[in-house]
């Protein structure tokens, strides 16, 4: 990681990295869809928490993130929400064509609850999001997959079987422009850094790519490292 060029403390949030967008105060101040406004409110999500108020203006700009915040502090929407912009940006899906992100997760109980997130915005925009998770049969997932999504929420185990499924004709990463490493930590834990390794790897690497977690272990650091594009560090309530 970079040398600390710009650091500042404001609801406990610390960032490390060059040239930082400021955090938001208020949903508006990034969120320009009335649709996901909309939403927002009617979820009951006031405001931003400090990891979403920082993650929402560096994300959206466009920058590799890190973003360490411990759990139940609302590090989901923080990846979820830029995603819409995102893929609006992008042409729409067409033929064979992949998804524009990769969200991976180390639980089929994640992977479920991320989904479920994701589209109550996803379905806003006819968005589509498919869950892809090990522990019980592919074909089903195979199918939902075929029908296209721009999303792909996945454990990395099955996520490499899927793409090797069909002798790779069921998806493809090669329109993948956003990836997410969501609870990096447990993902280590769990033995899966092999796994992300590989999906990390076959995608283009002018992509943008953001990794959460509760606490920053050093070999989820020397992932970062070597898979991150000069990224800015965001830590809430300090190194756990
Ligand atoms: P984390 O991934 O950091 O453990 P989650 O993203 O799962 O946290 O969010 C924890 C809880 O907080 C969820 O129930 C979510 O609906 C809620 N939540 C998220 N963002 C906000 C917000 N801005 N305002 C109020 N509640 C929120
Ligand atoms: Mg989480």
């Amino acid at each position: 990681l970079e040398v600390a060029a710009y650091r500042e403390e404001l609801d406990g949030i610390k960032v490390t990295g060059k040239r930082c967008p400021r955090p938001i105060k208020a949903w508006s101040q990034c969120i320009t869809s009335d649709k996901i406004l909309q939403c927002l409110k009617k979820s009951n999500y006031e405001r931003p928490t400090p990891i979403q108020a920082q993650a929402l203006s560096i994300i959206l700009s466009g920058r590799d993130m890190i973003g360490i915040a411990k759990t139940g502090s609302g590090k989901t929407l923080a990846f979820l929400l830029p995603l819409f912009r995102h893929i609006k940006d992008q042409p729409p899906l067409e033929g064979d064509d992949g998804p524009i992100a990769i969200i991976m997760t180390p639980t089929r109980e994640l992977a479920l609850q991320t989904t479920k997130e994701c589209k109550k915005f996803s379905k806003l925009f006819d968005i589509r999001c498919v869950a892809v998770y090990g522990g019980t049969g592919i074909s089903e997932q195979i199918a939902e997959l075929k029908r296209g999504a721009e999303i792909i929420v996945c454990t990395p185990g099955r996520m490499i079987d899927m793409l090797a499924a069909n002798g790779g004709k069921v998806t493809n990463v090669r329109r993948v422009t956003y990836v997410v490493v969501d609870e990096a930590d447990r993902m280590f834990d769990m033995g899966f850094e092999p796994q992300v390794m590989k999906i990390l790897d076959s995608i283009r690497p002018d992509r943008q790519t953001v990794m959460f977690s509760a606490t920053f272990p050093k070999q989820m650091e020397a992932l970062a490292r070597k898979t991150l594009h000069k990224p800015i560090e965001v830590m809430i309530g300090g190194r756990s």
